[in-house]
């Protein structure tokens, strides 16, 4: 069957990775969460108090920065310079500093390189905010996905307590607001829809309700292109 690349692109704490993680595995596909690369350069940045105003600092870390994913249990895991950084990368200090950091374009320049790279051989899927309309603006499928505010903030919560995390609602609140705000208003690849991309919004959509949309729409791509 033709593989083709799927580009998932939204909101935080919009289900971006559940669904990419899913399609990936239905259609045999390689899973890619972007995210998860600005935040393992955002922890790096943390150890290392890289000055976010110094182009050569940002540069010689990015040089010292290596990024890996790997399945641990099932799980995919993000590895930073061969550690694993899965826990670390999703707690609040990072999660306060990404958007920050994914704002400066060398850093973006350099994660951008690095998937492009992983989406060569096609077959597949990647979750972020601008794999639609910069990263693949080719890509076979794309997908917008949205949900209200309050349902965001819930499966936040729910996630992290899962993880064993114990960060206040309004801690989460506050953080979902601020990355809202930067994600979409910086001048380098702010997150928007895709002119030709599929807008889902799945405040009142079950998991496998949601799954079972994008597969059919895949397929339907798939077909089409022969
Ligand atoms: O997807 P996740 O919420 O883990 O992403 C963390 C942050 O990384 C986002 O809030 C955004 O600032 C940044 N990001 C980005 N571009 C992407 C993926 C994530 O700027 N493609």
């Amino acid at each position: 069957m033709k593989k083709i690349i799927i580009a998932i692109d939204g909101y935080s704490s919009c289900g971006k990775s559940t669904l990419a993680r899913s399609l990936a595995q239905h259609f045999n596909y390689a899973f890619i969460d972007s995210g998860a690369m600005y935040r393992a350069c955002t922890l790096y940045f943390l150890e290392h108090q890289v000055n976010l105003q110094l182009e050569s600092d940002i540069e010689n870390a990015l040089e010292n920065i290596h990024i890996t994913f790997n399945r641990i249990d099932g799980v995919n895991t993000t590895f930073l310079n061969g550690k694993n950084v899965e826990g670390e990368i999703r707690g609040i200090a990072v999660s306060n500093k990404v958007s920050e950091v994914a704002a400066i374009s060398t850093v973006r320049r350099s994660m951008v390189k690095i998937q492009r790279k992983a989406g060569l051989d096609k077959g597949v899927v990647m979750d972020g905010r601008d794999i639609g309309t910069v990263v693949f603006p080719d890509a076979e499928l794309k997908i917008f996905l949205t949900a209200n505010f309050g349902e965001r903030v819930k499966r936040r919560v729910l996630q992290l307590q899962k993880q064993g995390k114990s960060i206040s609602q309004n801690e989460i609140e506050q953080n979902l607001k601020h990355r809202d705000h930067i994600d979409s208003t910086r001048k380098d690849s702010p997150l928007k829809q895709a002119h030709d991309a599929v807008l889902i919004d799945n405040t009142n959509l079950r998991e496998n309700e949601q799954l079972a949309m994008a597969i059919a729409l895949i397929e339907e791509r798939i077909k089409n292109i022969g």
